[in-house]
């Protein structure tokens, strides 16, 4: 069973997939917990150099592709592998987080259904959990980290365009997407999030 959960800066994403691995665990599943851009030796490279505004200069499409590199080989070598042996597979971010971006930042829908094809090998989530949140809100809860987090600038908009998308993402795909309120408090979210898996979660 495959769960990726999706959303902005600060929806607190990156917590959440963590509680929900213990949550997994502590009903004894198998689960592996991994993160996109990374996930794998060569996936976290790009992550850096993605992160580090390495690639920026080359523009939204560069990117991208870069974006897509690194999840075909998070699907080939760790996420496709591990649901085949019956793992629950637990991403924080994945394909969702380049149609909104990237989408946002320019790049045709077409050419993304077609880096996507070719990244995720017909490996498609069961599950994505989309943490919507007000980006101001979102914002302010993600300037406590650090510097060298931060992909990119402040704009508000920007932050609002890409929340629409996912939201866009889910209206179309309702068997798939479950939009999570990530603007309550963290154990809220939580409650939200444990009980759309147990709701779809193969015995
Ligand atoms: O999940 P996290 O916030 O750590 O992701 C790292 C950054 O990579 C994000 O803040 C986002 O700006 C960027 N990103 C992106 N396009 C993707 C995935 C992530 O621009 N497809």
């Amino acid at each position: 069973f495959f769960i990726t959960l999706e959303g902005g800066e600060g929806s607190g994403k990156s917590t959440q997939a963590r509680r929900l691995n213990a949550f997994l665990r502590r009903k004894g599943r198998d689960v592996v917990l991994t993160r996109e851009p990374g996930g794998t030796t060569h996936g976290e490279a790009i992550r850096e150099m993605l992160l580090s505004g390495l690639i920026r200069p080359f523009g939204s499409e560069a990117e991208a592709l870069f974006f897509a590199v690194a999840r075909r080989e998070h699907v080939l070598h760790l996420i496709r592998p591990a649901l085949q042996e019956g793992q629950v597979v637990i991403c924080d971010r994945f394909a969702d987080s380049t149609r909104a971006y990237q989408g946002v930042a320019g790049v045709a829908p077409e050419t993304i259904l077609r880096l996507e094809e070719t990244a995720l090998c017909d490996t498609h989530p069961d599950l994505t959990l989309i943490l919507d949140i007000d980006p101001s809100m979102g914002l302010a809860r993600a300037a406590g980290r650090s510097a060298a987090d931060r992909f990119e600038g402040d704009e508000l908009e920007l932050h609002e365009a890409r929340r629409q998308a996912f939201l866009k993402i889910a209206e179309a795909e309702p068997h798939r997407c479950v939009v999570i309120d990530a603007g309550l408090s963290m154990d809220e979210i939580s409650a939200q999030i444990e009980a759309a898996v147990v709701a779809r979660l193969p015995r």
